[in-house]
C-alpha cells in the first residue's frame, strides 16, 4: 500500500460542493476516527524541517491541526482569520477567489519579529490562501520556511507556487 493510505481511506469525497463540478475533500470522517486524527497529526510532525515557536493556523480547519502540532512541539499557536473577526489591531492581505476575493488578517503584534512560524492548513488547492498567509507573517515580521497541509491538489499548483515564495511545502495525501 502506498504511504499514508490510512489516512488517504478517511478522507470522503463529496461531488458538488460547495457548487457543481468541485469535488470536496472532507476530512470530517478523518478527524472522527481516532486513528485518523492520530495519525494524521504524527505524520504532519514526521515532515517538519525547521525550527518552529509558533504555529500558524487559517481558519477553520487549519485550526485543528495548528493546536495538536504546536502541542507537540513545545511552540505557541497563532490564529490567522478571516478579516473582521479579531478584537485587537490587526493586519489583513487580500487573495483572489474564482470569483471576487476575501481577506485574512492577523493581530499586528501577533508575533516577535524573527520568531519561526510554521504554517499549517488542512489542504492547499490553488495556493493563493496559504501565500495570502505567508505574506502576512512575513509583514509581522515571522520567518516562515515551511508550510504543511494534510492534502494536496496538484493539479491546481498551489504547492508548486508556494514552493517559488521560498518554502518548504509538505503534504500527507495527493
Ligand atoms: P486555495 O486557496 O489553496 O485555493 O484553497 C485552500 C483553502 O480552501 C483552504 O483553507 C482549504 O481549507 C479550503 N478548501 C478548498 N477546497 C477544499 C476541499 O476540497 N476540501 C477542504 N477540506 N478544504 C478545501
Amino acid at each position: 500500500a502506498a504511504a499514508n493510505d490510512d489516512i488517504r481511506r478517511r478522507i470522503r469525497t463529496i461531488p458538488d460542493f460547495p457548487k457543481p463540478g468541485v469535488q470536496f475533500r472532507d476530512i470530517t470522517t478523518l478527524l472522527l476516527d481516532p486513528q485518523g486524527l492520530q495519525l494524521s497529526v504524527e505524520r504532519m510532525l514526521d515532515q517538519i524541517a525547521v525550527p518552529v515557536d509558533i504555529v500558524a493556523g487559517i481558519e477553520a480547519r487549519g485550526f485543528v491541526f495548528a493546536p495538536a502540532i504546536a502541542l507537540a512541539l513545545g511552540a505557541g499557536v497563532l490564529l490567522i482569520r478571516k478579516d473582521g473577526k479579531l478584537p485587537g489591531a490587526t493586519i489583513a492581505e487580500e487573495y483572489a477567489l474564482e470569483y471576487g476575493t476575501d481577506r485574512i488578517a492577523i493581530h499586528a503584534d501577533a508575533c516577535t519579529p524573527g520568531a519561526n512560524v510554521l504554517l499549517v492548513d488542512d489542504l492547499i488547492a490553488t495556493g493563493g490562501t496559504a501565500r495570502a498567509a505567508v505574506r502576512l507573517l512575513r509583514k509581522a515580521g515571522a520567518t516562515v520556511r515551511q508550510a504543511a497541509f494534510v492534502i494536496e491538489l496538484p493539479d491546481l499548483g498551489g504547492a508548486e507556487m508556494l514552493r517559488g515564495e521560498n518554502l518548504a511545502v509538505t503534504s500527507l495525501v495527493q
